[in-house]
């Protein structure tokens, strides 16, 4: 019964000339959605296989021609269900043990991540700032079953699935170049419609290195998206939905010239200088809860000390605690992190002891610090609460958010 056996088949793949069955992007959410619609077999190139397979109570069958799935129909080399080769473990991230020399840079990336804050770096070159925001997605938890599906799925369909991985289980981390364009940045493309990096970062880290460089234009249009956690791409072939709940690390120079020894090898004018920290504000920074300013390596090391510098695996388990203390704290909220609070909570429910507030209030007070500013302050003075194992922000926690608030750079 080769007809009632078609009628059940989900066949997927692109037919070569010569017959050959070759692999095809997108495969994972495509067999999704056959297994959700009752379909009980599929069909897929073998190169795809595995991929397909991630996928409960559907049967999948790996071809390489057309000739065999012909064969198989007629029943005369029956195809056998694929079973999917075990998932590798990923290979070790970079490690925060590694960043040597920068105290404040891994203080705040550890932050950045116990409460989901977006993290603005401004330094010298060399002061290490990709070297740190490669290290955040290492301390954030690994994916769930469910998050290590979605974003599979968006990588299967952007075809940046590596062969030899067919489950992302780590947030993933997207570092798309300052001239990279908004088709690229956010998604798009003739025919079927790609997800950008913005996507690609759904559940892990988009890092925007040389910030002032991207044109504001782009750097507006990730506001709003970042804000929804999804964006819709709309092309004349039709228009495609895709989540983009990404963390969001910013880094620039302190200046144009970006001079390596600091502010007292500069040789912009202060025009240059002020023009290209206004590039600096707008929407998008106004997001940012955390915003440190590096010193130079050299200064930085030490100020350090020598002692030696934490591994990630100890401050994942640190940001790991301080993720479960918010959670419960926020049970019932529908939040799960520090920095979703929206600032009417601040006030009310989650408002920090008034005693405790006093340096963030006369900040207020001075217009050294704007309201959204305070908001921003005390949602950072939570996160080093929970890290701390405090059950309230204390003065201590309130004046070091101050201090990555009021910097000169994008203040
Ligand atoms: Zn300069």
């Amino acid at each position: 019964m080769p007809g009632e056996a078609i009628d059940q088949l989900v066949l997927l793949g692109e037919l070569g000339l010569d017959g050959a069955v070759r692999p095809i992007r997108g495969v994972l959410p495509s067999v999704l959605a056959a297994a959700r619609a009752g379909h009980p077999q599929v069909v897929v190139p073998a190169a795809n296989a595995d991929e397909a397979a991630l996928v409960e109570g559907i049967e999948v069958l790996a071809v390489r021609s057309l000739e065999e799935v012909v064969a198989h129909l007629a029943g005369r080399r029956v195809l056998a269900r694929h079973e999917r080769a075990a998932v590798p473990a990923p290979a070790p991230a970079a490690d925060l043990g590694d960043v040597v020399g920068q105290s404040v840079g891994r203080r705040a990336v550890e932050i950045a991540a116990a409460g989901g804050h977006h993290l603005f770096l401004a330094g010298p070159p060399g002061a290490g700032k990709t070297m740190l925001a490669e290290r955040l997605p290492g301390l954030l938890p690994p994916l769930d079953e469910q998050a290590a599906l979605e974003v599979t799925a968006i990588h299967s369909i952007a075809g940046t699935l590596p062969s030899d991985a067919p489950l992302l289980t780590r947030p993933p981390f997207e570092a798309p170049h300052h001239s990279a364009t908004m088709a690229a940045l956010v998604g798009g493309g003739s025919g079927q419609i790609r997800p950008g990096a913005l996507c690609r970062a759904h559940r892990g880290v988009l890092f925007l290195d040389e910030t002032p460089e991207f044109p504001r234009a782009v750097l507006d249009t990730l506001r709003q998206p970042l804000e929804r956690g999804e964006v819709t791409i709309s092309r004349a072939s039709g228009s495609a939905t895709f989540p983009c709940r990404a963390q969001l690390v910013l880094a620039a120079n302190p200046c144009p010239c970006a001079s390596a020894a600091g502010d007292a090898a500069c040789t912009c004018s202060p025009l240059e200088r002020r023009r290209y920290r206004s590039r600096l504000s707008g929407p998008l920074l106004d997001r940012i809860d955390l915003r440190v300013e590096l010193p130079p390596v050299t200064r930085a090391a030490w100020l350090d000390g020598l002692g030696e510098p934490e591994s990630t695996a100890v401050v994942a388990g640190r940001v790991r605690r301080a993720r479960a203390v918010a959670a419960q704290r926020l049970a019932g909220t529908g939040l799960t992190l520090n920095s979703q609070v929206p600032g009417r909570l601040l006030r009310g429910r989650f408002a920090p002891p008034r005693a405790s507030l006093a340096l963030a209030e006369r900040a207020l007070e001075r217009g050294a610090l704007s309201v959204r500013g305070f908001d921003r302050v005390q949602r950072v003075a939570w996160t080093l609460a929970d890290l701390a194992g405090r059950t309230v922000p204390g003065a201590d926690e309130i004046a070091e958010a101050l201090g990555m608030r009021l910097q000169r750079v994008a203040a």
